[in-house]
């Protein structure tokens, strides 16, 4: 039987996980019975819209413990798998192509502090590595009249044959590995345990539980023997879950381990939940929701790959795996599912989008995710900041791509850094710090904190004592863009050419100095060509001799980030060359009008240059700039 490779990285991360030096590996078997279940589901539903004679009742997951033979067995009577099925699913584990891995997931997994960085990857069934030394699937699809069975020893590779099944279905055997026994005696590893009834027994009861199929096993019990006080062990097979769906429980009975148990195993994240928003609604629409808001984003959420949505049911029963249509693209962060009362079974994809209830409940679930958001950040400031920090840009995005229209749900979710607080500010709170004189919210943009203190406007506003926010991420200016003002206080760029920080004194003097220098102007302009609108002396630089601000709605930094995306045409920020008023250098171009216009020229053009690279722009012909600057050196 020819052996087939695993995929590179599937190789990989399939090592680290017999390696691993994991402390949970009795997590494994809740991996397999989310999958088993999940197979259950999916036959469930395809049996309820087909027809196909099957009733709930004859479902279940049935394990067995061989501990003579080390041989622990998971097996459903579900969907099953074809061989194909079998080759695309256990083949390959990461399903994003692009996955790669650092050195630093590597070490993390090592360490044994973060198994999220293996969760992120969507490794479920893998886990089954961590405690067996072979894995044979053996799985029979529903409708199929050949059963296969895929067998793996580790990372050297696995098989596929054709085999011997009665009944569709899934049956995943786990050769447990032996136990690790140092030198003194002591069991530095125990797998055998996994073979154990009470083992297994806790570990259902803990991870799986609300599993709406029963999880069956063979136990031994104790009994009074007929008619004597003696006691016998008898075998019978019990059911090891309550089969109670979490979300129908009432929230009283409900602790938070118990949530977080249950969104780990279901939404396959190795990492509690930072949120989470557990609703019965009555009235209009009649459904349970359950719904999480992950510490972290999976390893594909900002790839194209990712699909939001929330899990689907009704009366119970899953109909969609990830209905898009429950949640704005601005909260696609969120998992979680809805049982709804008044949705049919056989609605299709289409249907759903147009239909009322489901309308219904998407808005109704924006509305408490926005809440519960909004009450993480009253009452738990911290962790409020590391949602943020994790999936704020997707809310910037949701103000940008909605024109607006959601702004006034989301705009007090937003946080910005700014001068006057080492930490993240909301927009409230700056308006709250404004001062009275303060007629707009000031910002700034750039890379890093530390350009948009180095930009020669930043200066100005701070000596006025006014708070700027810094827009560090490629979206802010565009999201503020959208929001046009807040509590009627208009956005302000410090960047801007309007910016109105002078005097009225002043203002007087420096039109008078413009007026006087008109030609001058004309003259550099010219030489500029049509890189600049206007060229102009100015009150608002302190130290450095020369910025360009953006005189239309689109700003010098939006500019930027549409530069570095695709496509030919670029747009252009009209710009404005303002001069120090209060620089040498006005002297120095006067001289030059007066006695060398070609010199002036090449002025104008190197003072340009200066301006955008202190904007962080390239410029359009470094080597130029640089003979130009070196002329003047050597002069
Ligand atoms: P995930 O469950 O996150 O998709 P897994 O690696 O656990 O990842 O499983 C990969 C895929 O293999 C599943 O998505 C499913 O299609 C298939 N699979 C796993 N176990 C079973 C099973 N018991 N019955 C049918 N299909 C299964």
């Amino acid at each position: 039987m020819a052996k087939k490779q695993f995929k590179a990285e599937s190789k990989r991360l399939l090592e680290l996980m017999i390696n691993s030096i994991y402390t949970h590996k009795e997590i494994f078997l809740r991996e397999l019975i989310s999958n088993a279940s999940d197979a259950l589901d999916k036959l469930y539903f395809k049996s309820l819209t087909e027809n196909k004679g099957l009733s709930k009742g004859d479902f279940e997951i049935f394990i067995t413990a061989d501990s003579e033979n080390r041989v622990l067995s998971i097996s459903d009577n579900g969907i099953g798998m074809t061989k194909d099925e079998l080759e695309s699913n256990l083949g390959i584990i990461a399903k994003s192509g692009t996955l790669q891995f650092s050195k630093d997931n590597e070490d993390a997994i090592k360490t044994d502090e973060d198994m999220s960085v293996i969760g992120q990857f969507g490794v479920g069934f893998y886990s089954a590595f961590m405690v067996s030394s072979k894995v044979e699937v053996t799985s029979k699809a529903f409708g199929a009249a050949e059963a296969y069975r895929w067998t793996s020893s580790g990372a050297d590779g696995y098989s596929i044959e054709l085999c011997e099944k009665e009944s569709p279905g899934t049956e995943v055997k786990l050769f447990i590995k032996e136990n690790v026994v140092t030198e003194d005696g002591e069991k530095a590893e125990d797998y055998e345990e996994f073979l154990l009834e009470y083992k297994i027994r806790s570990i259902v009861k803990k991870y799986s539980d609300y599993i709406r199929y029963p999880i069956k096993m063979e136990c031994v019990k104790r009994q009074k023997k007929q008619d004597s006080e003696e006691f016998e062990e008898v075998k019978e097979i019990q059911t090891l879950n309550s089969m109670v769906p979490i979300w129908k429980k009432n929230k009283a009975e409900l602790k938070d381990e118990d949530y977080n148990e249950f969104y780990k195993s279901k939404f396959h994240d190795y990492t509690d939940p930072i949120a989470r928003i557990h609703s019965k609604t009555e009235g209009t629409a009649t459904y349970n929701a359950l719904i999480f808001v992950p510490k972290k984003p999976p390893y594909d959420f900002y790839t194209k790959e990712y699909e939001k949505g929330l899990q689907l049911y009704t009366n119970g029963v899953m109909i969609m795996d990830r209905c898009g249509d429950l949640l704005p693209d601005y909260f696609s962060f969120a998992k979680g599912l809805v049982d709804s009362e008044d949705l049919s079974l056989n609605i299709s994809r289409e249907m759903l989008q147009h239909d009322r209830q489901l309308k219904i409940m998407a808005r109704s679930i924006e509305r408490s995710i926005k809440n519960e958001l909004k009450k993480m950040l009253s009452n738990e400031r911290e962790k409020y900041e590391e949602f943020w920090k994790e999936f704020g840009a997707q809310i910037k995005f949701g103000i940008y791509n909605t024109f607006g229209s959601a702004k006034e749900g989301l705009q007090d979710l937003l946080m910005f850094s700014s001068s006057s607080e080492e930490k993240f500010t909301t927009l409230d709170e700056y308006v709250t710090r404004m001062k009275e004189e303060q007629k707009n919210i000031y910002f700034a943009s750039g890379e890093s904190i530390t350009r948009i203190n180095a930009l020669p406007q930043v200066e100005a506003v701070k000596d006025k004592g006014f708070e700027i926010l810094y827009l560090t991420d490629h979206v802010d200016e565009f999201c503020l863009q959208m929001l046009v003002e807040y509590k009627e206080k208009h956005f302000m760029s410090v960047q801007s050419a309007d910016l109105d920080l002078e005097t009225e004194e002043e203002k007087k003097e420096i039109k008078k100095k413009n007026k006087e220098n008109k030609e001058l102007f004309e003259i550099m302009k010219e030489a500029l060509a049509d890189k600049v609108m206007d060229v102009r002396f100015s009150q608002k630089l302190k130290t450095l001799p020369v910025c360009v601000s953006g005189a239309g709605t689109l700003s010098v930094e939006m500019e930027k980030v549409l530069s570095q995306m695709p496509g030919d045409k670029k747009a252009k920020a009209d710009k404005i060359l303002e001069i120090n008023a209060n620089h040498p250098i006005c002297d120095k171009l006067q001289f030059l009008y007066d006695n060398d216009k070609d010199m002036l020229k090449a002025y104008a053009d190197i003072l340009y240059n200066q301006a955008m690279l202190i904007e962080g722009i390239n410029l359009e012909n470094p080597a130029d700039f640089v003979m130009k600057v070196a002329d003047l050196m050597t002069k």
